[in-house]
């Protein structure tokens, strides 16, 4: 789906991260207390899977999936925490053989353990990122941080040389939907619509929701015309959807399209200018339909 998680997962992974946080430090003060006190050797886990016994072991090699499976911050965790281990596997080996560990030992078990830290602290603060860019209603991205995607987008398109379509989205006659049924059955009209929209997308697509009934929709490595080839799909999928209003109330909807493709060289913010000028075309042309922008 081309949007972020949804914001009750968002919301879980957050405290859960802080969790792991907190039982890292509290193994980490252990090994600490051990080495520089000599407490606790009898207990300290330093097996080979001690890795997979660890707090942050119990919660990185659980069954159940990740959601964050895939983001390399989450993998790169692996490989830190298992030298870590390996380090404080020797230091205690040695401690229990009667040697003080050396300034080397010591640290890199300091240095490792550090590291997981920040790197857990890291995509606590990349999800919490998420959280706030994120639309409660509809799980799309939000505003907030929209321009610097697109900004992001637009130089991926200069570099991978394959142009990126915008396209802006707006239900056609909501006011009437509101009036009608309840401000409620327009914001499940907003929900149930834009879920479709981002079943039909691709992973790497983006949907934010540029305010009230209008959507914005990132296509990257797609130029207007291909644009135009999904964004139909979307424009016929959406007005043979039933809406399903609490009740059994079933509703249906339209929605009117602007694509415009991303101009290098100038502000994103021209390109969105333009995907709206088509976007008012298709008003113009009578609604439900998709309009290319083809030049002032
Ligand atoms: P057009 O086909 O020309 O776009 O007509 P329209 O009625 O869709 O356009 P207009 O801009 O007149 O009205 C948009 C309405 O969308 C007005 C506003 O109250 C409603 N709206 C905006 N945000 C939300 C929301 O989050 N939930 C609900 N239920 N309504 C919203
Ligand atoms: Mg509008
Ligand atoms: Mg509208």
């Amino acid at each position: 789906m081309p949007f972020p998680l949804d914001r009750e997962k968002t919301q879980k992974l957050t405290e859960e991260l802080e969790n792991v946080i907190a039982a890292h430090l509290g193994w980490f003060k252990q090994f600490s207390r051990l080495v520089a006190c000599g407490v606790g050797i009898e207990e300290f886990q330093a097996c080979d899977d001690a890795y997979l016994k660890s707090p942050f072991g119990q919660w990185y090699y659980r069954d159940s999936p990740h959601p964050l499976t895939g983001h390399p911050p989450f993998q790169d965790m692996a490989e830190i925490q298992q030298a870590l281990h390996a380090h404080a596997r020797e230091v205690v080996d040695g401690l229990r053989a009667g040697r003080r560990p050396s300034v080397e030992q010591h640290d890199a078990c300091v240095d490792l353990a550090l590291k997981l830290n920040n790197k857990l602290r890291h995509l606590q603060l990349d999800v919490i990122g998420d959280l706030l860019t994120t639309d409660p209603l509809t799980g799309c991205y939000s505003r907030r941080g929209m321009i610097n995607r697109l900004q992001a987008e637009q130089e991926r398109a200069q570099r991978i040389e394959r142009p990126c379509s915008l396209c802006l989205i707006d239900f056609d006659h909501f006011k009437r939907i509101n009036d009608q049924y309840g401000h409620p059955a327009g914001d499940t009209v907003l929900k149930q619509g834009m879920r479709f929209v981002g079943g039909v997308l691709r992973k790497y697509d983006m949907v934010f929701r540029y305010g009230g009934e209008e959507f914005l929709l990132c296509l990257p490595a797609t130029p207007a015309d291909d644009a135009a080839q999904v964004i139909e799909r979307i424009r016929s999928g959406l007005e043979k959807m039933p809406i399903m209003l609490p009740g059994r109330h079933r509703l249906h909807v339209t929605a009117s399209f602007g694509i415009a493709e991303v101009a290098d060289g100038q502000p994103v913010e021209d390109s969105i200018a333009r995907a709206d000028t088509a976007l008012l075309t298709a008003k113009h042309n009578g609604r439900n339909r998709v309009e290319i922008w083809r030049g002032d």
